[in-house]
Order: structure tokens, then C-alpha cells, then sequence
């Protein structure tokens, strides 16, 4: 039985991180969840999962938590509260697992944690290693923890690479990592049809169903530009030889090529909860409920470049992974703001890219940051992104 603490239960993949474990009751445990402030959905897995601890982001809910609890018969789960009782919950003592699947920089300090405590990190909150790959994998390198990616496209090149030892460590004979992107729901659409887009065209993904925030930074394709960074810090691999693919379809998840010429792809349906599932279950495999591929049906797997100029967004994040330093906690917190901002209705989707453009200009780089300076940057592109808005 492995014991898990799923940090960001009620998102988009922790809802798929419970629906795993509920496939394999006897063999995958949620022992604590995090939630930041959907009471009504944190309570009713609680109902469903009874674990020993569940964690609220937002204090100012706690009566109303407290109260939905008190209507599940025998419950003896322990309420934590704010920011102390995520980071509690984050390194719960039975637990062996942590799913890091807190939403932005929020998910940093629980991911520290549950690795000071030794738990292993089932890996999906991005903005994390982009602000702070450099300091975070120093940890991993550190620490007795497994470090197990979530995101579909770092799962399927740590498949690709199938290295028996730790799943970072890049095998020297790979010469590139490839990773896929649908290209989002404007990977047609015209310069001033992307720039002009609204909320409601926007979160509509032609392959995915995700959070918002990552379905907006789909669109813009910052977020194949956060996943280049990612591989970066997880393969430890060089800017130059991470390249992003278009491919439509979603079926190839990514790829690895060797130097020999060979290329080894990861090929399935697109849903999250394979990946999630790998890396639960990790070194195993395990039969699940899953479709299993039919390449009868596939009519045909495209491929084309990701266009720079109609996505500026993309160019922006290898620049800033590139620059390292402060630089991608800037791009990664003004995109955050900017995002916020788009959804809230004050910006159009094209002013994200200006916004991210005129945060990177304006700051001052400050190379091999400490978490202090990585927070600070952070905290400063929101801010400046404060001001651009106004
Ligand atoms: P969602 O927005 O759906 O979920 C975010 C989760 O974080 C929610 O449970 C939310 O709680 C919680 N949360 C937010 N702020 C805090 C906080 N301060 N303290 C504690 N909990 C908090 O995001 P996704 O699930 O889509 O994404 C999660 C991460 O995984 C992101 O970094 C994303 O880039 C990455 N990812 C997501 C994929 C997907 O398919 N969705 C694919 C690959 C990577 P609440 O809702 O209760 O407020």
C-alpha cells in the first residue's frame, strides 16, 4: 500500500490523482489532500477518501468547512489550516508520496517540504521548476527522494529514456529531447485573431481537459515555453537540444532521439490520469481502465513548427530559460498576474505577450538566485504587472 498526500486534490489533476487511486483502493492510499478554497468539493472527497488529514488554503472558510465535515458520519480527519497547514499536510508523516499539483508558485514551499521529509514527488506544478529548477533539483540531487514527472510530455520522455537509475538522469547518448504540443485552440487563427481572442475561445482546448490557467497558457503557447524550461531542470539537458513539435492529434506525447538517429516516442489517448498513474505506480505498470491506443482509428499523426511570430509567448520563455537567473521567476510570475488578469476579462488574450515582454525588459537579472531573490523576483513581476494593467 503506498500512502499518498495529494497537494492540489480539488484541480484538475488532483481530481485525476483521486480518481487514480480510487481504481486501486488496496493499493494506493490518499492519506492527506490539500485544497486551497473549493470547500464544497475538499468535503466531499473527504466523505469518499476518509484520510487522516486534509489541509484549506483560505482561513477565512474554516467554519463553513468545518461544518460540511461535521455532516459525514464518523469523520476523524484532521482539519489543518492557511499556509502552516498545507506545508503540514505537504510532508504528512505516513505519507510515502507527495502529487505536487498546487497551481503556480504556491506549489513551491509544499514541494520543498514534502522532499525534506523525505517523501518521494510525484511532479506536475511547472512554475515551480521554471522559477526555481536550479534550486529545486539541487534538492532532488540531495535528497533520498524520487522525483517522478506528471506533466504528460516529461512523463513520456522519462518513458522514452527508460534509464533504470534515477528517472533524471539523462542518458549521454541522447542527442534531443522532442516535445509535442496540439497547438492550442489557435493554432490556425491569424495574428490578430489570436491577439483579439476572448475567455470563452480561449479555454476552448481541441485535445485537453486542464485547469484554466494552463488551458489559457496553452493558447498562447507559453506553456510549451514553460515545458522546454522544465525538461531543461528535470533532464538536465541543454537549451539546444530541446526542440517543441506541433502535433494536432496529441497522441505522441513526446520523444527522445538517440544519436544513433533513433527516435523513441510515448504514444496513447490523451488523458492525464496515464501519467499520473506512471508515476504513482512507478517502476510498475499496472492494467487500469484506460482505452488502450487502436491505430485503426488514427487516421494520420501530423507534424509542423511552432510559429514564433504569431506565438510570441513561446519565444519569450526560451529567451528568459536561456537569460536563466531571476528570469524565468519573472516570466513565470507575470504570466501568472497576466493570466488573472485575461480571465477576469481586463486583457485580451495578445496583451499577455506585451505584458511578459515589458515585465523581461524591465527587470534586473540577478544570476544563481538563492529562494529569498527567487520569491523577491516573483513577488516583483507581479507587481510590475500591477502597474502595466493600470
Ligand atoms: P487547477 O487550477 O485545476 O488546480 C489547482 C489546485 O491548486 C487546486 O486544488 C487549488 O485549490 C489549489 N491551490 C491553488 N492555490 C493554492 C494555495 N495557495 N494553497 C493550496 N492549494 C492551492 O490546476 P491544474 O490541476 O490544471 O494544474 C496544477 C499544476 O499542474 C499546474 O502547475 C499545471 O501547470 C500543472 N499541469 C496540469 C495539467 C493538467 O492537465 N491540468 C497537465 C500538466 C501539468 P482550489 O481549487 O480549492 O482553490
Amino acid at each position: 500500500m503506498k500512502n499518498i498526500v495529494i497537494c492540489g486534490s480539488t484541480g484538475s489533476i488532483g481530481r485525476q490523482a483521486l480518481d487514480v487511486c480510487s481504481w486501486f483502493p488496496l493499493r494506493l492510499r490518499p492519506v492527506a489532500l490539500v485544497g486551497g478554497s473549493n470547500i464544497q468539493l475538499l468535503a466531499a472527497q473527504v466523505r469518499q477518501f476518509k484520510p487522516q488529514a486534509v489541509a484549506l488554503a483560505d482561513e477565512s472558510k474554516y467554519a463553513d468547512f468545518k461544518a460540511l465535515l461535521a455532516e459525514i458520519p464518523n469523520c476523524r480527519t484532521e482539519i489543518l489550516l492557511g499556509e502552516a497547514g498545507v506545508l503540514q499536510a505537504a510532508a504528512w508523516p505516513a505519507a510515502d508520496m507527495q502529487v505536487a499539483a498546487i497551481s503556480g508558485l504556491a506549489g513551491l514551499m509544499p514541494t520543498l517540504q514534502g522532499m525534506a521529509a523525505g517523501l518521494d514527488i510525484a511532479f506536475a506544478n511547472k512554475e515551480v521548476l521554471v522559477a526555481a529548477g536550479e534550486l529545486v533539483m539541487q534538492q532532488v540531487a540531495e535528497s533520498n527522494s524520487c522525483f517522478l514527472p506528471v506533466d504528460s510530455e516529461h512523463s513520456a520522455i522519462w518513458q522514452c529514456l527508460n534509464s533504470p537509475e534515477k528517472p533524471w538522469t539523462i542518458n549521454r547518448e541522447v542527442s534531443s529531447l522532442l516535445l509535442t504540443c496540439s497547438g492550442g485552440p489557435f493554432r490556425n487563427a491569424d495574428a490578430a485573431e489570436i491577439a483579439n481572442a476572448g475567455v470563452t475561445e480561449t479555454l476552448r482546448h481541441p485535445t485537453w481537459q486542464m485547469g484554466a490557467k494552463i488551458t489559457v497558457d496553452s493558447a498562447t503557447l507559453l506553456n510549451k515555453g514553460l515545458e522546454v524550461i522544465e525538461a531543461h531542470w528535470l533532464f538536465n539537458m541543454p537549451y539546444e537540444q530541446i526542440e517543441a513539435v506541433i502535433h494536432p492529434e496529441s497522441i505522441i506525447h513526446s520523444m527522445v532521439q538517440y544519436s544513433d538517429g533513433a527516435v523513441m516516442a510515448q504514444l496513447s489517448y490523451p488523458d492525464m490520469r496515464l501519467p499520473i498513474q506512471y508515476a504513482l505506480t512507478y517502476p510498475e505498470r499496472w492494467a487500469n481502465q484506460l482505452k488502450p491506443l487502436n491505430f485503426a482509428e488514427l487516421s494520420s499523426l501530423t507534424f509542423q513548427k511552432p510559429d514564433e511570430e504569431r506565438f510570441p509567448c513561446f519565444r519569450l520563455a526560451r529567451e528568459a530559460g536561456l537569460a536563466g537567473g531571476t528570469m524565468p521567476a519573472v516570466l513565470s510570475g507575470a504570466n501568472e498576474a497576466l493570466v488573472g488578469a485575461f480571465l477576469a476579462g481586463r486583457i485580451r488574450l495578445g496583451q499577455i505577450a506585451d505584458g511578459l515582454a515589458a515585465a523581461l525588459a524591465a527587470h534586473d537579472n540577478i544570476i544563481k538566485p538563492d529562494l529569498a531573490a527567487i520569491l523577491q523576483a516573483d513577488k516583483w513581476a507581479r507587481d510590475f504587472v500591477a502597474n502595466w494593467l493600470t
